[in-house]
Formats: C-alpha cells, structure tokens, sequence
C-alpha cells in the first residue's frame, strides 16, 4: 500500500459536511451522523441532520434560481453543463481520493463513478446544441383540429416554474448528482441536491467546486448534506421530486401528503433484481461466453457489487452449469481485496457498517433456499466492511426469496434452468420489474423470443453476441444516450434517454388556435 494514503488515512481531519442553501455554506445541527472510511472504520468526518430552512431553500430556488436559468436558452444552458463537466475532471486526482476515502471506492471505482458523472454533463452540453433557441421546446408536428388551419394544435415543452430536488443514494455520489443536474439545468429548472449520508464526502466536495466555479447562476443549485426527508412536505404543484434509493424509501416519498395533493411529479429510480441468462447455444470457448463471465465478475466485485443495475440472478442452461461455474469461481477467487486507497485492489468494502449488517442478512436469508457456491455471509479476517464475492445457487425453481430480496452487494445467484427461452422468460419476469436485463446469445429466433418476453418488464434489455465482445460497455453501466429506470419494483421511473431526459422537467401543453398564430414557434422565423 502506498504509505502516504495510510498517513492520509489514520491522520485524516475530521471534516463536517456543509450544506449550501441560500447562497451560502450553512453547517448543520443535531447530533452528528459519524462518516467512515469503510476499508479502516475510522471515524474521518460527520454530517449534522439540521440546520436547513427548508421553505427558504426551496422558495429560493424557485424565485432566484428559476428565473435566472428560464432566462438562458438551452445553449447557455449548455456552456454551463460544458464547464460544470470540465470542473469535474480537473479535480479527477483529488475527487478519487475521497471516494476511496468516505465510499471505499477502489480507484477504478471512483473513475467510474467521476466519469460518470463528467461524461453525462459532457454529453447534455453537447445535446444542447441541436436545440432551438426558443424558450420552449416543440413535441412532434402540430395537427389540424377543424376543418381548416384555423382551428390548430402545438405541443410546446416548458421549464417547470418550480424546484426540482434531487435525492441520491449512497452509491454513486458523483454520476447520481450529475446525472439529474445536467437533464434538469438543460431543462432550466433549479435543483436542490442530496447525497446520500454514507459517502456524503464526495458529492459536497463536488459540489463545493461546482459552486465555486461560478458557472451556476444564484439560485440554479443548492446542496443538502443532512436530512431531506421534511423538505419533501414543502413540495408543489410545479415542483419535481428525481429520488433513487431502496424501494422502502421510494415509496415513502410517493405517498407524501404534499405530493399528493399537488400532484408533484415524483420520478423513482429503486432497486432491481437484475438478471443475465446464457442461451443455450453458447460454448465455452465462444466469444459471446466470454462476455457473459467478463460482465458478471464485473458486476459482483465492481463498487463491492453496490451497483442498481449489478446482476443478482444468472441463468445458465444445466448442460453449461459446471464450465460457467469453473470460470467464473476462478475470476471471483483471483479478485484482490484490500483497502480501497491500495493501487492493487480491485474490491473494497461496502460502504458503511450498516450496508455490512444488511449484505450478510441478506446473503443469510438467501441461503434459505440456496447453497452457497463460494462466499457467504462470514466475516472477513480483517478489519473494515468487507464482504467475500458470494455466489450462490437456487435449490430449484421453487425458491423465492432471490426474485424479491435485493442483496445490495458482492453476491449473485445462478439459477440453472433448461436452455428455453420461456423458461428463462418465467423466472426472469418473477423479479417484478427491473432496471435492467441481459441476454448472452447468437441464436436470433431465440433472442427474438426472449427480448419480446421479458422488455415490458424492464427498462433496458442488454444483448451479448459475439460481435459485441471489444465494443460494448457491460449492462451494469448506464448511458446517457439510453433511458434508465425500470417498471414495478424498480420504480416506474424513467431518466436520460437523450432529450427524453429532459421531460420531467417540462411541462407539455397543447395551445389550440390559429395556426398563423400558434403555429411553430409563435410565427417566429425558426
Ligand atoms: P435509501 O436508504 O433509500 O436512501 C436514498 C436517499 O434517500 C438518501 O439520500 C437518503 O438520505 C434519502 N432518504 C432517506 N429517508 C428519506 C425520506 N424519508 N425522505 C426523503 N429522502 C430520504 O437508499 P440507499 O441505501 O442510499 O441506496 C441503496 C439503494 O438504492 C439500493 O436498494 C439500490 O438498488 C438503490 N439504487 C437504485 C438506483 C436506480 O437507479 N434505480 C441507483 C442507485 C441505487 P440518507 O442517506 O441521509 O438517509
């Protein structure tokens, strides 16, 4: 281990997290919530629940930050995204150190997760540019209503006059927050941003440079390192909650009174029992197997498995179960495990004591009716939050438990089945709506099959053939350019997607009239 990291680690300062609300920095109050550094356990800092005036932030937003955005055109909203993006990736040495720090991210990680966030600024920035320089945008061609063009419809989209609070998980503190900032900038709503408390660390020092930067106008960003959880009472009619956390907490924010009766649009992103299955044409020396085990060792050790979108069931035709088993054991049982801040270490911990209580009852309550291949709930022989990559296998087709239990870390379950396609639809459905599922195959009429079975119960369907291998990122990794989200137990909510993205923020209304008038763009000459 690099020496000066474990200096950096045992003398660490104790930082306080800040929140900026209205203009400025404002510690919090309450007793203090103690941030750890996973890998050691040491206490590096804290974050105080209280402290925010919660209708004057939003009010904030809403009369400063709204304005001054609505008064941008998408592109200026754009620069603004460009330099957000850059800020980001200049301080990339700096930002890894501290998500390696409070999230026990190892380094590839946190590149992930800072990429993540730069590269979807990036992309929104980029978008920007094909937009019109209208303060609206236009929904499709207008329609003819009457009998001539006197009677006419246009769909115009407007920034939402409200504030959008963004509410992250734990897990990706950087790509979560830039993800909705950039669709909700671009939009032109004002955002309120709050970081999960585990690894708080990472987005407030983010947001301190976004801040800094002087790229955002006054008003367009606030942050909140505390307690979100009262704020959300404060919602109205033109105001917009993007919350992605557990489904538990997901459904608390939807059935808020507030949101309720103002019926502020609520956008969740919950968590998912993602699934890979391996058709039955493939063999071990395929290019197409290649992938499915690259991409599964992937998901179970990368972020220790803390990912939304990571696989937790694999389905392996039985005929492939002991090749796929040998292959995979062997990448799990040559993982480095260490302190995330090692250069050499390829898994850390999980991200707090908490996530360890919750993975190892987990693994445990899954062992009901799974044995366990490699792994399992025991304590590792070190300190820190550190759980073994755990492979587990389902006694049978009966069990249950794995198609509702998301172990939110290094642990997935094979589910051996009989090569079919309906077969594989059945047990790939029972996850009640996921974010995410891939299908490993160069059989079309058995991919045909597959992908129109189980795509209403997903969000996104990944496809592995051989021409892939060398030109696709893994299904755990969400891109701008495709929507994320999932139906049923992954939220029902919907993000990114290109422009798609931009829709929560905006408010779709049809002018009726004479086309002279109401015809794109008002008359103005495009
Ligand atoms: P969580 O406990 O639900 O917390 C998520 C966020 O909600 C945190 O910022 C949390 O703040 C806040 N929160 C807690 N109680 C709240 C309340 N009553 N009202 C408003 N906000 C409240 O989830 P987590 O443990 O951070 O994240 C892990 C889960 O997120 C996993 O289940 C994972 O699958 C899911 N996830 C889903 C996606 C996706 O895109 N679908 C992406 C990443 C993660 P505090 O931290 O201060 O409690």
């Amino acid at each position: 281990m690099n020496p000066t990291a474990l200096v950096a680690i045992v003398f660490a300062p104790m930082t306080s997290l800040q929140s900026y609300v209205c203009g400025q920095w404002t510690a919090g109050s309450g007793d203090p919530v103690a941030l750890h550094d996973p890998s050691t356990e040491a206490i590096i800092g804290d974050v105080r629940p209280g402290g925010v005036d919660f209708a004057a932030t939003v009010a904030h937003a809403r009369t400063v930050g709204g304005p001054a955005l609505r008064a941008l055109t998408f592109q200026q909203r754009g620069q603004i995204l460009k330099g957000l993006s850059k800020v980001i990736h200049e301080h990339r040495d700096e930002l890894i150190e501290i998500a390696g720090r409070n999230g026990g991210n190892t380094r590839g990680d946190a590149k992930f997760d800072l990429d993540g966030a730069s590269g979807t600024l990036a992309y929104y920035a980029h978008l920007s540019k094909e937009l019109p320089e209208t303060p609206w945008l236009t929904d499709g061609a207008g329609t003819q209503l009457g009998r001539t063009a006197r009677f006419w419809s246009e769909h115009v989209m407007l920034p939402r006059p409200g504030v959008a609070l963004h509410i992250n998980a734990f897990n990706f503190p950087a790509w979560g927050m830039g993800e909705k900032l950039a669709c909700s900038i671009l939009a032109g709503m004002p955002v309120v941003s709050k970081a999960g408390t585990a690894s708080g660390m990472l987005a407030w020092r983010v947001s301190q440079l976004l801040v800094a930067s002087g790229l955002l106008p006054e008003g367009s960003f606030q942050f909140l390192a505390g307690s979100v959880a009262k704020m959300v009472d404060h919602m109205q009619a033109m105001d917009v909650v993007a919350f992605t956390g557990s489904a538990r907490t997901g459904a608390r924010i939807r059935s808020n009174p507030a949101c309720i009766e103002n019926s502020v649009r609520v956008n969740i992103e919950a968590d998912s029992i993602n699934s890979a299955v391996l058709g039955p044409d493939c063999d071990i020396d395929d290019d197409t197997f290649t992938q499915f085990i690259t991409n599964l060792h992937q998901d179970i050790t990368q972020k220790a498995g803390q990912k939304c979108t990571a696989v937790r069931r694999i389905l392996v035709p039985k005929d492939k179960l002991d090749d796929f088993k040998e292959q995979l054991i062997d990448r799990l049982e040559s993982t480095r495990i260490g302190n995330a801040l090692d250069g050499d270490s390829r898994m850390g911990p999980v991200a707090s004591k908490a996530q360890l209580d919750d993975v190892r009852g987990g693994i445990e309550t899954l062992q009901a009716e799974c044995d366990t291949v490699i792994g399992g709930p025991e304590a590792m022989d070190r300190p820190g939050y550190f759980v073994k990559p755990t492979l587990l296998q389902a006694r049978d087709n009966d069990a249950a438990i794995l198609h509702k239990l998301e172990v939110f870390g290094p642990c997935a379950t094979i589910l051996p089945y009989d090569g079919k396609a309906e077969t594989a639809i059945d047990l790939i459905n029972r996850g009640g709506g996921c974010l995410v599922a891939s299908a490993y195959s160069d059989d079309k009429k058995w991919l045909r099959e597959l992908v129109t079975g189980i795509a209403p119960w997903h969000g996104r369907v990944w496809v592995g053939s051989e021409k892939t291998m060398g030109h696709a990122l893994g299904p755990g990794a969400v891109l701008p350019g495709s929507i994320h989200g999932g139906p049923g137990r992954a939220g029902g909510g919907e993000e990114l997607g290109g422009l798609r993205g931009l829709t929560p923020y905006l408010q779709r209304t049809a002018v009726q009239g004479d086309r002279a008038i109401v015809g794109r763009n008002f008359g103005v000459e495009e």
